[in-house]
């Protein structure tokens, strides 16, 4: 059924727990399925893990894993920063009542219109380009505030085996590395106040080594830069890209040895970088663990000897478990039968949602305990990158409903 993560277990009815709450009483509390959950309790336990590792590293979240505003307004008060990629989501970081100034503002394509917004509240921006410094420069002269812009660098390296590459050769994303001196000085003497660089090396890694030479070649990077532009950031963002294990056979990743390195490199870093203060933005490994995806058996049916369940959700609201966001080869998420969770598999059997196309599988060949109609599915590791990266509108099927659990008082 692959890797469960820790914090999940059945009660003496064989039912799925999730944040001391019974799956189908959490379903009855939100109405219906498909229904996410997240567990705020394991959200906070990664914050506290990460603080051990990290002692002297800002922690920052990336809310395009999971924006939902009551997970997002608890991340918020826990960590020390916001990173936001589109003018939406700056909508929603200042909802959740984030300090405009710990926001930051990375993403190409951002319109005048996302520009002026985010100079207006007093957020930086992580400039993508040339060009998108010189219209801040002129969307700050004409409301009458100074932008705050750091630059997003496009590195010549990226994290070794990361899931998904952003960083080398030609991108979209940062501004080649030759030319951020340049740049970093024409913003200073623009009279625009500079935040530092935004060095964003790559996604979904689980190596601790491929991490730990990623951040030595950031942090060196950053010192290089500012040794040529002749001015020392105040902040360098490292990036992140802590993966979490989706397919059996997957490590989690040992932050603490990666944290252990970074905190000896930050000891020796370079002349240049002595005041500067550092960031990890952390999306996937931050939330991912925490939310279960819940989704009931609507038809058992059988075709050329294989089972199907077939179940009321689908692609339309996990994507990434259907195994089109990314994947090369289609692997399973871990799932289980949230009724019948722990119980020994007896046969196997292939999840599909309800939409009309053969890319909506949830778990091809799966040994599971039997199940029928009525029945909970469970697909695990569904609090990053879930309804807000996939298709909801797609064949008009029942929305999904999101709830959290697990809260306490702050
Ligand atoms: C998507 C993204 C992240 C978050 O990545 P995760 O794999 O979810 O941690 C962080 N920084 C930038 C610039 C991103 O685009």
């Amino acid at each position: 059924m692959g890797p469960i993560p820790a914090g999940f277990a059945a009660d003496a009815d064989g039912m799925l727990m999730i944040g001391g709450r019974r799956a189908d009483a959490l379903v009855a509390e939100a109405g219906d399925t498909p229904l996410f959950v997240y567990d705020l309790a394991l959200v906070d336990a990664k914050i506290a893990r990460f603080r051990a590792a990290f002692p002297s590293v800002h922690l920052h979240y990336a809310i395009k894993a999971n924006s939902y505003a009551p997970l997002l307004e608890h991340v918020q008060k826990h960590v020390d920063g916001l990173d936001i990629a589109s003018g939406g989501e700056l909508g929603f970081a200042l909802e959740a009542g984030a300090d405009p100034s710990t926001i930051s503002f990375a993403g190409p394509g951002k319109r005048d219109s996302d520009l002026e917004a985010a100079i207006a509240a007093g957020v930086t921006l992580n400039c993508e380009s040339e060009g998108e410094a010189e219209r801040a420069f002129t969307i700050g002269a004409r409301i009458g505030r100074t932008p705050r812009l750091a630059v997003r660098v496009n590195p010549d390296f990226e994290i070794k085996g990361s899931g998904m590459r952003m960083g080398g050769g030609a991108k979209p994303f940062g501004v080649d590395a030759a030319r951020v001196p340049a740049l970093v000085r024409r913003i200073i003497a623009a009279g625009a106040t500079w935040r530092g660089f935004h060095i964003f090396a790559g996604s979904q890694a689980l190596d601790p080594a491929a991490l730990i030479e990623a951040q030595r070649a950031t942090v060196a990077l950053a010192a290089q830069l500012s040794d040529q532009a002749g001015e020392a950031p105040p902040l360098v963002n490292l990036g992140g890209g802590f993966g979490i294990p989706y397919f059996n056979g997957e490590q989690s990743v040992d932050v603490e040895a990666v944290g252990e390195e970074l905190e000896r490199t930050l000891r020796n870093r370079p002349q240049a970088l002595q005041k500067t203060e550092f960031a990890i933005e952390l999306g996937r490994w931050l939330v991912g663990e925490c939310g279960v995806y819940l989704t009931r058996i609507v038809d058992r049916k059988e075709s050329h000897g294989k089972t199907f369940l077939v179940t009321d959700g689908g692609m339309q609201h996990q994507l990434a478990a259907s195994g089109n966001f990314g994947q090369v080869v289609r692997r399973n998420y871990p799932v289980a039968i949230a009724n019948r969770f722990g119980a020994a598999p007896e046969e196997d059997v292939t999840v599909v949602g309800c939409l009309c196309t053969p890319l909506d599988r949830l778990a091809d060949d799966v040994a599971m305990p039997r199940a029928g109609p009525g029945d909970l599915v469970a697909v695990f590791l569904a609090g990053a990158y879930g309804l807000s990266a996939s298709p909801q509108a797609f064949l008009a099927q029942q929305a999904a409903r999101e709830i959290v659990v697990g809260a306490h008082a702050d």
